[in-house]
């Protein structure tokens, strides 16, 4: 049986060429005689793995030294918590765009004991369809970071870096980091739950500027806390090995395909022949402002939502997984991550060409 398309939006696909190489290796690792997951995270062979998946991460996204990269647990959802708890002292500035980072401001909220969250602004009114006009921003001023979350997973969101922001720039980059060039050198903190665009779920990866480090509270727990961990090479216990494995094995595959310039001109084609199908007929439809939508994940309507079963039952048959939308917004959401590859979307535009040729 083959691989099929899978356009699910976390934990997503994975290259098949990594799954390949993880399976060649999983009973005899590096002439070890185990496997990459029996092994002490302290011995000298998973050291030298540890080093080289940071150090290629660190190539891929061009980060320096000023920065510290560590490989948590917990998802994104602890590292809702982790922000306040490492930085928050007075007040932190959030921007709500989507589900994402409307949970992040929630969690953030609850430590009332450590400092203030202010909502900067919300997209909430227009059912998170565009990100709220800069102009209308409540900014703090001395704020003590400002989050945001770059790609919306759920809503299918992107927005830029924001600039003339005094603050340090904390960002939920989960579902589209290494998906196109970013400056790191604007940010204070970049996190990511890895089930998106890094490896399998289990792992986390926050990029920290090393002045960010030693603020954090006396509350925060150990292995929450970013300046213990970054003094611990992510080990002040036992991390996800293998998890940090397979993100290393992913890592070099996209060094391997051109690094991230060359998956982001393939992300580009990928959006736009599935933007353009959709903005061509009036039987699909994404409700998105074309200024800010996401390459990532792209939410779509049918025109008659009482086809919505049969077109995911159709498009199950015809080999195309895991487009049903978050049950918060409905309709339809194609995930379209590194892993997967232009053929798998021209595969569904045909089909969608086809559904809509049936029942349009
Ligand atoms: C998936 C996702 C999360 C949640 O990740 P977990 O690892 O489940 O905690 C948070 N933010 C964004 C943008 C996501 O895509």
């Amino acid at each position: 049986m083959s691989r099929l398309h899978n356009f699910s939006a976390g934990p997503a696909g994975m290259p098949t060429k990594v799954l390949e190489r993880a399976k060649e290796e999983l009973l005899h690792w590096n002439s070890t005689g185990t496997s990459v997951m029996e092994v002490s995270h302290r011995g000298a062979d998973y050291v030298a793995l540890a080093h080289k998946a940071e150090s290629n991460l660190r190539q891929l996204m061009r980060i320096d030294d000023a920065y510290a990269v560590l490989f948590l647990q917990g998802g994104a959802s602890l590292q809702f918590a982790g922000v306040p708890m490492n930085l928050l002292q007075g007040t932190a500035d959030y921007l709500e765009t989507g589900a994402w980072s409307k949970k992040a401001y929630q969690e953030a909220s609850r430590y009332t004991m450590l400092g203030q969250i202010n909502l900067v602004a919300s997209g909430k009114e227009g059912n998170y369809t565009d990100v709220p006009q800069r102009n209308a921003w409540r900014l703090t001023d001395k704020a003590d970071y400002f989050h945001y979350c770059s790609n919306e997973t759920i809503h299918g969101i992107y927005t830029d870096v924001p600039s003339s922001i005094n603050a340090p720039l904390v960002c939920d980059m989960s579902s589209d980091i290494l998906s196109r060039p970013v400056d790191v050198s604007r940010f204070g903190i970049i996190y990511a739950g890895a089930q998106k665009n890094i490896g399998p779920a289990g792992l986390s990866v926050v990029i920290i500027k090393k002045e960010l480090l030693d603020k954090a509270s006396s509350i925060c727990p150990s292995v929450m806390n970013y300046s213990l961990q970054a003094k611990a090479d992510s080990m002040l216990n036992t991390p996800a090995t293998y998890a940090w494995y397979l993100a290393g094995l992913v890592f070099e595959w996209l060094l391997e395909k051109g690094g991230v310039p060359a998956i982001y001109e393939q992300n580009q084609a990928k959006a736009k022949l599935l933007y353009e199908t959709i903005d061509g007929s009036s039987f699909y439809h994404n409700a998105i402002n074309p200024t800010c939508r996401s390459i990532m994940n792209i939410p779509f309507t049918l025109a008659d939502n009482s086809l919505d079963e049969v077109f995911l039952k159709q498009a199950k048959t015809a080999g195309l997984l895991a487009l049903k939308g978050h049950r918060s917004v409905g309709g339809m959401r194609a995930s379209i991550y590194n892993a997967l590859e232009l053929e798998s979307v021209q595969v569904l535009v045909d089909f969608m060409m086809d559904f809509e040729k049936k029942f349009g």
